[in-house]
């Protein structure tokens, strides 16, 4: 097999696909398309369709009409539909990482197949969950019992960083708990979603998933669509702000997993130098464009100098450029509003004269996205690249002195989706137990798991995905009391 002919094949296989929203398990062509680049070249990759008003209408019908039947499965036969699911999915799975290197910029060979590979295992294992019946009270004269019943119709609406994972997030635990879902994926990332859309045609009972891509106001229709009983939203804390405002309707089930300015801190006391490679990743992974990056790094003030000299020795060594190319570390900026956006905070960094030991230009005759990888020692507080989610490959490391300041710096952000403590491990529990946010890591970052809770505190989020919880936000609770 030639290496430098088959990714060029594959790609061209993917351009060349018929995109089409999955409605009532067909494929439905629209009457508009839009263009969806490849952000590696900025040149087209494909047409998506542009769904109509009466389309997403289609498709809220067809889940509405999927509804009482899929509901009125047991778990083992929902289960059985949502593995045959992953196997199929798995089974095109080649295709669906080199589609999301395409669409979204991330190195194929790590990063894109991570993703998909993490989506399948999610499917997988999310379809074997269920939420049992919990026996409150069961006394000689009297049964209480806790049902979690499915809520109907949910609508998912997702981001442009990992529309695969953070799709499929969504389609398993809607599907497993009895629900059937309408899902938009990002006006700039819709190809993958249409594409596990159309893998789940023939395997899901018609209507049980539907997928339709177009503009942000697709979006806002559905949050205010009475036939759908609940959101689950991944996006900006900006935008979830319209959702909730015009969820208000109905009184929709939300749940939002938002924008994150999450804070490392380095302990005096760390093995610092074990640290950098974890928290170089945890920062720049997918060029920064993550919910969960590291945004802020806090290093205490006798180490700090030792550890940016030896941060920016490894990440001098990183390789930006095409995903689709063996040896990218990191690809491109997803589109050209959060380039913009970049162009904006690199300039500020620029204009008020801060220490950027790495990167720091953005060279805008590439022909891609590309941003360099660009670390920022020791901005003040009150910087924007402090202060702002960046949302790309720029990080400030700032000193501190007292475990207390680095907590009260930490807190200090209308955010609190997660952050991460490195040191000796009592300590550095101590201070982990003192952060804001939905997820605390100790000496290790970036953990996930089907049974482990992930969710925003503060302007973060409302509620959580995975674990038992993030099943039950699908449901209704349900309590029956029989007197015996
Ligand atoms: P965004 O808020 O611009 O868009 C997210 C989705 O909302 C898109 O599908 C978009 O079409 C849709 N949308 C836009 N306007 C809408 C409206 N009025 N009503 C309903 N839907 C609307 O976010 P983005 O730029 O795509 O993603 C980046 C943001 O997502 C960052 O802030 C990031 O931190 C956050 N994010 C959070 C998580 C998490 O799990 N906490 C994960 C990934 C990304």
């Amino acid at each position: 097999m030639n290496t430098t002919t088959q990714p060029a094949h594959a790609a061209a296989a993917m351009s060349a696909h018929n995109f089409r929203l999955v409605i009532q398990g067909e494929l439905v062509a629209a009457q508009d398309t839009f263009d969806v680049v490849n952000p590696a070249s900025n040149t087209l990759l494909a047409q998506a369709p542009k769904a109509t008003a009466a389309q997403l209408e289609s498709a809220i019908a067809a889940a509405k009409r999927a509804f009482p039947l899929w509901a009125a499965l047991s778990w083992e036969e929902r289960s059985g539909y949502v593995q045959r699911y992953a196997d199929a999915l798995e089974a095109r799975k080649e295709e669906l990482i080199t589609l999301l290197t395409l669409e979204q910029g991330k190195p194929r060979a790590t990063m894109a197949t991570s993703e998909v590979d993490a989506a399948i295992f999610w499917v997988r294992e999310v379809g074997k969950r269920q939420l049992p019946v919990e026996t409150i009270e069961d006394t000689a004269e009297h049964v209480v019992e806790v049902h979690h019943t499915p809520l109907g119709v949910v609508g998912a609406i997702t981001p442009w960083n990992f529309p695969v994972l953070l799709g499929l997030w969504k389609v398993a635990p809607c599907l497993i708990t009895g629900n059937t879902m309408v899902l938009k994926p990002s006006p700039y990332t819709p190809l993958t979603s249409l594409f596990f859309g159309e893998i789940a045609v023939g395997v899901l009972p018609p209507g049980v998933l539907n997928v339709i891509s177009g503009g942000n106001e697709l979006g806002q229709l559905m949050t205010e669509h009475p036939d759908i009983a609940k959101i689950s939203f991944t996006g900006s804390t900006a935008t979830a702000k319209h959702v909730v405002a015009s969820s208000a309707s109905n009184l929709k089930r939300l749940t939002l997993e938002l924008g994150g300015n999450d804070a490392a801190i380095v302990l005096a006391d760390a093995d610092w130098e074990a640290a950098v490679e974890p928290l170089f990743w945890a920062a720049f992974g997918n060029s920064g464009q993550w919910c969960i990056a590291v945004k802020r790094l806090y290093v205490h003030a006798s180490i700090h100098a030792a550890f940016v000299e030896r941060f920016v020795a490894f990440a001098r060594t990183m390789v930006v450029g095409d995903g689709m190319e063996a040896g990218t570390h990191l690809g491109p900026i997803q589109n050209k509003m959060q380039y913009n956006k970049l162009l904006d905070l690199f300039d500020d960094t620029r204009r008020n004269g801060y220490k950027v030991p790495l990167g720091g230009t953005i060279d805008t005759s590439l022909v891609g996205n590309f941003v360099p990888v660009t670390i920022v020692d020791n901005p003040p507080e009150s910087s924007r690249v402090v202060q702002e989610e960046p949302f790309g490959p720029i990080l400030p490391i700032i000193a501190f002195d007292s475990d207390d300041e680095a907590v009260a710096k930490a807190n200090a952000s209308p955010y609190g989706l997660a952050g991460s403590v490195w040191g000796a491990r009592v300590r550095a529990i101590a201070v982990a137990k003192q952060l804001e946010t939905g997820t605390v890591w100790v000496n290790e970052i970036h953990i996930h798991g089907i049974d482990i809770p992930f969710g925003g505190h503060k302007q973060s989020g409302m509620g959580v995905e995975n674990g038992h919880e993030g099943l039950a936000e699908y449901t209704n609770t349900k309590t029956y009391m029989f007197k015996k």
